[in-house]
């Protein structure tokens, strides 16, 4: 029976799994995480995706307890800004398309669909409550959405059947300390002090890890969330790492925390804004924004970037410090090999684009229980799980490219040569069918990734990446359905817009 676990590094991915584990298994495995006072946390990483309530659930906490501690916000979805033209923008929201007739509103909308207005407005209730920045919850804390409140317990995201209307902003570094706080009150061993060297015994698989001031720490499994570093899985065991860099070039990020002059009004939405060789975060949480450039250094440098971020988002403000950041884009081969299992960003990360981090932590860390292992170390266990974190980090991927490549920004070398970069074969193929027809679940990555046909389908409309002509088929069919539910979608919309608080009103509410 494996009965202990070490954790190594205390950042998002450390105190995620520290938690989770603790409340699977409770007191039948030992948990003991270490973590370095000297080695920061990355110290982004802000903005989520709308599959993380499970991750709360499962742990017992309810929203209205954690978010007022970690300065949180709601998020409806991304704005999109710039990604086509000077001025154009469009939303990514957390709802899925309504089916009129066996066809998804956006085939109608290429039928019936004035394309003067944008199709996201017209297909999506969620797009007028960015609009009017309102809050996905009524003052009496009831959701906008029927029959998606409640508990819903030890869940995981293969449970996820009908899609969340919201994700969360927080502050990483404060979801860190709540964490550590529930991890440690449910008997989680906190050391802090350096790993200094990583034993293994005569099989290769680690045997101990040594601390500067507490000596030897052993355990059956150990999971290495040293962030970019991957101390155990790359620098002790060697596992190899595939970049991505050739198909999704941004390598370095500079971000800032920027106070909010006008704090009665709130977005509940991320917004990403094309730069001149990347793109710019806003992330607005309950008193202050994080703000940052995601870049490549093939085409500006640190210092330009820095220039552009401040010019575009926090002008005469040369007083906030910026955090430059040099990003390890791409997975390991394998996560785990032999008794240690690398979660966070010592196993992959694809950029924060569509904000997958935290989402490829709770993944890991749910597969890790699913398959976790036994004395036996049975391979396949390792095998399933390796192929699982693979899969969803590669679709991903896949879908990132698609944001560059869909789009008709052509403006900088960046952007030209965006268009010209290398890509996988396999998404090479879904962009030539979706010139013709939208995606579906046959045709979008076919391995669970957190995104569904429906986000596929928004960002090549919103990019402007449309099928040349609607489905000819839908000329057969009676429109009046189709009409009916885009003047539903309009109702429904007005109607929540009038009964909803703005979001900055009902976080003050739960803030005290
Ligand atoms: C620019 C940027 C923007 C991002 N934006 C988002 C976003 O919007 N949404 C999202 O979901 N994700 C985002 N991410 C990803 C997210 O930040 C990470 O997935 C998350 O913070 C987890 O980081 P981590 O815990 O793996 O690593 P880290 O935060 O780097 O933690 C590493 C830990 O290891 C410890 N450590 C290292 N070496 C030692 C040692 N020798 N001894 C002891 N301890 C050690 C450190 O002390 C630290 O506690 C972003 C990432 C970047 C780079």
């Amino acid at each position: 029976m494996i009965r202990s676990v070490v954790i190594v590094g205390g950042g998002t991915a450390g105190w995620m799994t520290a938690s989770y584990l603790k409340a699977a298994f409770g007191e039948r495995v030992d948990v003991t995480l270490v973590e370095s006072a000297q080695v920061s946390r990355i110290g982004v990483g802000e903005a989520t995706f709308s599959t993380l309530r499970h991750f709360f659930d499962y742990l017992g906490l309810d929203e209205a307890e954690w978010l007022p501690k970690c300065a949180g916000g709601y998020k409806l979805g991304i704005r999109f800004e710039n990604w086509s033209a000077p001025g154009e923008y469009f939303y990514h929201p957390f709802e899925r398309l309504r089916v009129v007739d066996g066809f998804s509103l956006a085939d109608w909308w290429l039928r019936l669909g004035d394309r003067n207005r944008p199709f996201d407005r017209e297909c999506f209730v969620t797009t007028a409550l960015c609009e009017a920045k309102r809050s996905p919850r009524m003052m009496d804390g009831s959701l906008f959405v029927a029959g998606l409140d409640g508990s819903l317990g030890r869940s995981t995201l293969a449970e996820q059947r009908a899609q969340f209307p919201y994700a969360y902003h927080f502050d990483a570094d404060a979801v860190a300390r709540f964490l550590a706080d529930y991890a440690v009150e449910r008997g989680v061993r906190h050391v802090i002090d350096n790993v200094a060297h990583i034993g293994q015994d005569e099989r290769g698989w680690i045997s101990h890890v040594r601390t500067e001031a507490h000596g030897d720490l052993t355990g059956d499994l150990f999971v290495d969330c040293t962030g970019f570093r991957g101390l155990l899985i790359n620098q002790t065991l060697g596992g190899e790492f595939i970049s991505f860099q050739d198909v999704l070039p941004n390598n370095r990020a500079v971000a800032l925390r920027v106070p909010r002059d006008e704090v009665t009004e709130m977005n509940p939405y991320t917004t990403a804004a094309a730069a001149s060789a990347g793109w710019i975060w806003t992330i607005p949480l309950f008193r202050r924004n994080g703000n940052g450039y995601v870049y490549s250094d093939e085409f500006i440098t640190p210092e330009q970037a820095e220039r552009e971020l401040r010019e575009a988002v926090a002008p005469g403000r040369d007083d906030l410090p910026a955090n430059h950041i040099r990003m390890r884009i791409g997975r390991n081969q394998e996560s785990w090999i032999n008794n240690c299992v690398a979660v966070g960003l010592s196993s992959a990360f694809v950029e924060p684009l569509e904000s997958t981090g935290i989402f490829f932590i709770q993944h890991a860390i749910e597969q890790l229980v699913k398959y976790f292992p036994d004395e036996r170390w049975d391979p396949t266990l390792r095998r399933e799980w390796n192929r699982r974190v693979a899969h969803a980090v590669d679709g991903v991927k896949e879908f990132l490219v698609l944001h560059y490549r869909s789009a008709r920004r052509e403006d900088t070398p960046y952007w030209k040569e965006a268009k010209v970069r290398t890509m996988p074969d396999a998404l090479a193929a879904r962009l030539e069918l979706a010139g013709s027809v939208l995606l579906d679940e046959e045709t979008v990555y076919p391995h669970f990734h957190g995104f569904e046909p429906y986000s596929w389908n928004t960002m090549n409309l919103g990019l402007g990446n449309v099928p040349a002509a609607p489905r000819p088929a839908l000329e057969h069919i009676d429109p009046a359905a189709a009409r009916a539910e885009f003047a539903r979608v309009r109702a429904d919309a007005a109607a929540m817009v009038a009964a909803l608080p703005s979001c900055y009103e009902y976080l003050a509410a739960i803030n005290g």
